[in-house]
């Protein structure tokens, strides 16, 4: 079976619609939160993956946008646009946000936005928080977003420790998980931070246990015109042209 992932949207509607132009038709989608934030179109991001019924789990700022965390937690600019995003949203569209979960499990995979220890929250960016969080979860597999930057962690327990290798994934190609637990980050379709400006995505494939790990141009001046039209913040536009 396969299954198309994707994560961090950021209401980049440009971006998620490359996406779903360059995946295979028809691949069960399961999505890993932050749907919205930062980006101009919030409504239109939503509609088009509850029309995919797509599987997801909710991020930190969908979190933010449904007043269920504090906006102290949010630098200024992630701020203005959360704001923005609250003035924006239809009320069908803000009831899909309620709805979703924290976290899924689908067979060997848990879905969280962060992390498994804190679903909504942590970031897992080093081999360190990694090691950690697989005391969190019981499937061979995690899948997480929030970095924004596309990696896999191995756990190695060879000599009775937890510990991770990671593989940063930079070349778009095929990857082979292997038997070993892994936490995995397919990257944002929205604002990736990695220092390439594509949309990253990727798909699992169960059945050869691999991650098509791909990148691909969108129309970035479609997304940063409309950025400048609804007056979001400056940097949230520019950082699109620079992938950070
Ligand atoms: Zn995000």
């Amino acid at each position: 079976m396969r299954y198309l992932l994707i994560s961090d949207i950021h209401s980049n509607l440009a971006a998620l619609e490359a996406v779903f132009a360059d995946a295979p038709a028809d691949l069960p989608i399961w999505c890993l939160g932050d749907l919205v934030g930062y980006g101009p179109n919030p409504n239109e991001c939503i509609e088009l993956l509850r029309e995919k019924d797509v599987k997801c789990v909710i991020g930190n700022h969908d979190w933010a946008t449904i007043d269920q965390t504090s906006l102290e937690d949010f630098n200024t600019e992630a701020k203005a646009a959360v704001l923005w995003t609250q003035a924006q949203l239809k009320s069908e569209n803000l009831a899909y946000l309620r709805k979703l979960p924290i976290s899924l499990v689908e067979g060997e995979y848990t879905l969280v936005h962060g992390s498994p220890r804190k679903p909504v929250w942590e970031y897992i960016l080093h081999p360190t928080a990694a090691s950690l969080n697989f005391a969190y979860f019981n499937t061979t597999y995690c899948l997480v977003g929030h970095t924004h930057i596309p990696v896999i962690f191995r756990l190695d327990q060879a000599d009775g420790q937890a510990r991770c290798q990671v593989e940063q994934l930079v070349e778009p190609g095929i990857y082979f998980l292997g038997d070993q637990r892994a936490i995995i980050n397919p990257g944002s379709v929205g604002q990736p931070r990695d220092g390439d400006a594509r949309a990253s995505y990727a798909i699992l494939d169960t059945e050869t246990n691999t991650l098509d790990y791909r990148r691909i141009s969108y129309d970035l001046i479609k997304t940063q015109t409309l950025m400048h039209q609804a007056k979001l913040p400056g940097r949230l536009i520019a950082r699109l042209s620079y992938g950070w």
